[in-house]
């Protein structure tokens, strides 16, 4: 856009230019962008019997009488006025504002913008804002603010900036043509109207447009990217070792599996890296897809790293795929606070081969780790990793090829968008024999009772896991702490069954002594956070108990209670919540009937939007938008990828000088996201 620093600008000194640097405004392009919150509509104005009950509108009106003042009783002045809006008597009250309230003449009309009030004495403006008919007429554009910087003041410099950019030679980023196939403005028009709409139409064309050209850049962002993935070679599998690999398990894989495995093999041989996502709910049985790739990529010669989100998870992997692929492959586990003998050796074995599959957290991706001939990587739960992060796992081989194990089902649309630089398979079958876990939302009042199910439940051999929201009790929150909870039951209610505590402020050592006691079953019931929310697998375990269910998400909630219903056993899934808001009720009421993860992630995302959907753990992994809001904007996402699509068939990196601007404006939305189109 235009790169001039922002005190180019008349009125803008070095003051003024701090105060915009907290808005994160330091040129005049950034300024440009600086998109009004909302808007003041002076362009329509009503009469005082029809104006919006409560509501700010425009009245337009002649002073009738003479300012009356009066002191008001804590100090100050009052100043009223009586005003016609043609149809109707009413009076404007001012407080203080004695300057303002002078220009109010009887015989000259102004525009007030303020909540029309009805009183016993007729009607009322209290403290409107007034401009001369002249000024204001128009739909003012709102402004972020911040202390000293006034939405007024960056009006004007909005105004100062616009006629900058008229002045500056600008190109299109959407061609005529493609214009006119999506009914769009141009940037022009969007630019100028998205900070003073001529009218209210103008304003909506100007959002489709803005909301468009961030979705169109993403999108050949990460189109760009795949292409350029693409466009070099990959290693070439040697062996498939799908169905000797079948021929190891205890069962049969579902159809799904096969499907995704063979997907997997095919992109392996295709002689370009792979770059495929695997989703699938809970209990689909993703660890064995990956195990299957692995052992073809192994059994042809190449090695392996398989990234998980903590050091709990990385260990049960490890552990997972030592038993499912016995003596064909080596299986070394690199997490932060191994012995450091045990280190040194796990990295002599990456480097010098000898390591077939390495597990790990992200300290694989330290310098420290040489891998001697990577081929694959597999990530369980990308998008707790960004962008960047991806690609610096990726440079340590050659071009390895990329798969991505995803436990948290991501709505059709949403995935589209993350993953557009990626091939997607769907893991949507549950194995046979397992049953659907049944779910209740109970009160408090019911504890007991549950009590008593974990003791029958126990007795009859089973395991149950209780998950509390809290670590230990906290002084801001009344929830139910995983410390005190643990105390209670093993001194109460549990007091002769074998209770274990788990929750991530514990020591990996501890940590890894409470799993592997109740993974053997010494531990009956265990009481956890949400660090076993993702892939602890217990089958014998066969009760969820979760306390303070409506603190959880949705999703959160989908993947706890997937931790249970592994076995060939029946299991329940109990939620405790005296909650009584109508959010955390709906949520309740969509556990207990549905066990369908993309249903269940689909309305997550509908009712929280994809920010919340994620939480914490989506940093880094989206740009910023400014206008843009995906749960608002699919149908506009998905326009924007049909035409990316359109533009790289033609140009697939951005080459051409025609698409000079395109390209250093995809960088520009990618500048700390990592390369997405050089190479
Ligand atoms: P996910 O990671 O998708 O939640 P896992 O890969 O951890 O699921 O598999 C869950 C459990 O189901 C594991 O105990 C695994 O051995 C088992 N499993 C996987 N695939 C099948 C299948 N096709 N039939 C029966 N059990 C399976
Ligand atoms: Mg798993």
């Amino acid at each position: 856009m235009t790169e001039k620093s922002i005190t180019a600008l008349a009125g803008v000194g070095s003051r003024r230019a701090e105060q915009y640097a907290r808005l994160g405004v330091t040129t005049v392009g950034e300024l440009l962008r600086l998109y009004p919150r909302t808007y003041e509509d002076w362009s329509k104005q009503v009469t005082v019997p029809t104006a919006p009950a409560g509501a700010p509108c425009c009245v337009r009106a002649k002073i009738v009488g003479d300012l009356q003042k009066r002191p008001m009783q804590k100090g100050g002045m009052m100043y009223g006025v009586a005003a016609s809006d043609g149809v109707c008597l009413f009076t404007v009250t001012l407080f203080n504002a004695g300057y303002t309230a002078a220009r109010l003449r009887a015989g000259e009309t102004f525009l007030f913008f303020g909540a029309v009030t009805r009183t016993r004495s007729g009607f009322q403006m209290f403290a409107p804002q007034i401009k001369s008919p002249a000024e204001g007429g128009y739909i003012r554009p709102i402004y972020p603010q911040t202390a000293g910087l006034s939405s007024h003041i960056t009006e004007r410099h909005m105004k100062a900036a616009l006629a900058e950019f008229d002045k500056t030679p600008q190109t299109e980023l959407v061609s005529e043509e493609e214009r006119a196939r999506l009914g769009l403005c141009t940037a022009r028009f969007a630019l100028h109207n998205i900070h003073f709409p001529e009218s209210g139409e103008a304003l909506k064309k100007a959002r489709e447009r803005l909301i468009f050209d961030e979705l169109y850049l993403f999108e050949l962002g990460l189109l760009g990217r795949r292409a350029q993935l693409r466009a070099v070679g990959g290693k070439v599998l040697t062996a498939d070792a799908s169905a000797a690999f079948e021929g190891m398990l205890p069962f049969a894989l579902t159809g799904a599996q096969k499907r995704a495995i063979a997907d997997g093999v095919r992109d392996m041989q295709s002689g370009k890296p792979m770059s495929r996502l695997v989703q699938g709910d809970v209990g689909s049985g993703k660890t064995a897809v990956a195990a299957s790739l692995m052992l073809s990529a192994v059994q042809s010669g190449w090695q392996c790293a398989f990234m998980a989100p903590t050091a709990l998870l990385a260990q049960q992997h490890a552990q997972t795929l030592r038993h499912m692929l016995g003596d064909s492959a080596r299986v070394v586990l690199l997490i932060g606070g191994l012995p450091a003998a045990e280190k040194r050796a796990a990295l002599a074995a990456i480097a010098d081969g000898s390591a077939d599959i390495v597990v790990g957290t992200h300290a694989l991706l330290s310098d420290t780790v040489r891998f001697s001939n990577l081929g694959l990587v597999i990530t369980d739960e990308q998008h707790r990793f960004g962008v960047q992060q991806r690609t610096t796992l990726a440079e340590k081989g050659v071009h390895p090829h990329l798969l991505i194990i995803s436990a948290t089902p991501i709505p059709r649309t949403l995935a589209m968008f993350l993953f557009g630089d990626m091939d997607v398979s769907v893991l949507n079958e549950r194995p046979a024999g397992r049953q659907p876990v049944k779910t209740f939302a109970v009160g408090t009042a019911l504890r007991e009772r549950v009590y008593a199910y974990i003791r029958k439940k126990a007795a009859a051999g089973q395991q149950a896991y209780v998950v509390c929201p809290l670590v230990e009790k906290s002084e801001e929150s009344d929830a139910v702490d995983a410390v005190s909870y643990y105390k209670m039951l093993k001194n109460g209610a549990l007091r002769d069954i074998p209770v274990a505590l788990l929750h991530g402020q514990m020591s990996a050592k501890e940590k890894e002594a409470a799993m592997a006691a109740f993974a053997a079953g010494d531990v009956k019931v265990l009481v956890a956070t949400v660090v076993i929310e993702v892939g602890v697998d217990v089958p014998n375990a066969t009760l969820m108990v979760i306390e303070d269910a409506d603190r959880f998400g949705l999703s959160q909630l989908h993947q706890l209670r997937g931790r249970v219903g592994r076995g060939k056993a029946a299991s329940d899934c109990v939620l405790i919540s005296d909650a009584e808001n109508e959010e955390a009720r709906r949520r309740l009421a969509t556990m207990c009937s549905t066990a369908d993860g993309f249903k269940i992630a689909e309305e997550d995302f509908e009712m929280r939007g994809p920010g919340d959907f994620f939480g914490d753990r989506q940093h880094g992994a989206l740009p910023q938008m400014r206008i843009a809001r995906l749960s608002r904007d699919m149908e506009t996402l998905q326009r924007a990828r049909a035409a990316a699509e359109r533009v790289l068939k033609n140009d697939p990196h951005l080459q051409k000088a025609e698409n000079a601007a395109l390209h250093a404006a995809v960088e520009a939305l990618f500048e700390n996201g990592g390369d997405m189109l050089s190479d």
